[in-house]
């Protein structure tokens, strides 16, 4: 059965047109030497994407979980403290994370909707090894400032700055060698607009140095990841077996990332912008009340507050079997009383908004 959904959750979005068209070709071998240059071109792709000049930047052969769980189990030496901003789930997530990979975890807890603060955050601990948080959280819709966080976190010490960009590659500003982040990890399903299955990752030359020698995880080790992707700059001709890399899907995403590099970056930037500004400005023209904090609200995700008396899960239902539109509910408390509107990726457009807001308008009476 073929179903063709509008993807307006917290994702996986919708992909872009060249990212699918791509997942039909013949499939390479994974050490064929075509497809390495494309494994190449993608790192390049990515490098440009996060905005680092790293020599490490790669799609990890697994979701954007295995992207957090691979940044903590190669940083974290046991009894390391960890301070985690926590504003929302994925947040909570990390502290679980790096507890599991030994570290001392001190969460610096926020209230939901709200974005981080980086003078709570440093004055957590005063010699952390690791400061780790959320750029765009996606269980609540809020955008952190991890500009300001950098500054705070590198003139306080020397810790590490560990950053969960999951939601915001590729959809709003993301500058990781400007703004201090030794080890971001993402995922390829939201405004990369690829499906659910690699982890784009970066560490600098500090946080590879520190790394831990041999960490818990084969699967994820970077040290044993470099054999196969080199520095991803090409510099390593021996390109040794570690696993079968998922060929069909870093092509997808050499794709997509072709196709949002040719737009521009900031151009895609300022399309999420705009089309998020006009969801929710219709959403508060239709009475809707939103749910992040003006100021830190993300383009790319909208949470709005259910209004009195309805019930989400219904509404939700009736957009799905009417407009084959899927958005999300709420996470944890919010559960039934916020919706998150995602608009990633191809869905960062004029017509997706117009499409929503009239079917929203029309489910709600
Ligand atoms: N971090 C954030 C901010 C996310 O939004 C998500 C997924 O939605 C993840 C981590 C986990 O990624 P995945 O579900 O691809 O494993």
């Amino acid at each position: 059965m073929i179903v063709h959904r509008h993807l307006f959750g917290p994702g996986p979005t919708n992909a872009y047109p060249e990212a699918t068209e791509a997942l039909a070709r013949p499939l390479l071998g994974h050490l064929d030497p075509v497809f390495l240059e494309i494994m190449d071109e993608t790192c390049a792709r990515l490098r440009e994407t996060w905005g680092t000049a790293a020599n490490r930047t790669l799609p990890l052969s697994a979701t954007g979980s295995a992207g957090m769980e691979a940044a903590f189990v190669n940083a974290v030496h046991p009894g390391d403290v960890v301070v985690v901003a926590v504003n929302g789930l994925f947040g909570q997530r990390m502290c679980e994370v790096a507890s599991r990979c030994g570290a001392e975890v001190v969460p610096v807890e926020h209230e939901w909707g709200t974005p981080v603060d980086p003078e709570r955050v440093v004055a957590a601990h005063p010699s952390p090894a690791i400061v780790a948080a959320v750029h765009a959280e996606t269980s609540t819709g809020v955008r952190s400032d991890i500009a300001a966080l950098g500054r705070a976190v590198h003139e306080a010490g020397d810790a590490l700055l560990l950053v969960d960009a999951v939601t915001s590659i590729g959809g709003i500003e993301l500058r990781a060698d400007d703004w201090g982040i030794d080890i971001g990890y993402a995922g390829t399903q939201k405004c990369l607009g690829v499906a659910p299955g690699l982890a784009p990752y970066t560490i600098d030359e500090r946080a590879f140095a520190r790394r831990v020698e041999r960490p818990r995880s084969w699967y994820l080790d970077l040290g044993l990841l470099g054999g196969y992707v080199g520095d991803t700059r090409g510099h390593n001709p021996a390109r040794t077996y570690h696993h079968t890399a998922p060929v069909a899907m870093v092509v997808s995403l050499h794709a997509a990332l072709g196709r949002i590099l040719e737009e521009g970056l900031e151009n895609a930037w300022a399309r999420h912008e705009a089309a998020g500004q006009a969801l929710q400005d219709g959403l508060e023209t239709m009475g809707l009340e939103l749910f992040a904090r003006a100021g830190s609200r993300l383009p790319e995700l909208t949470t709005v507050r259910v209004p009195d008396g309805v019930d989400s899960a219904a509404v939700r239902r009736t957009l799905l079997e009417r407009y084959d539109i899927e958005i999300g509910a709420g996470v944890g408390e919010y559960a039934s009383s916020v919706w998150r509107i995602g608009l990633m990726g191809p869905n960062a457009s004029p017509d997706a908004v117009r499409l929503l807001l009239g079917a929203l308008g029309d489910v709600l009476g």
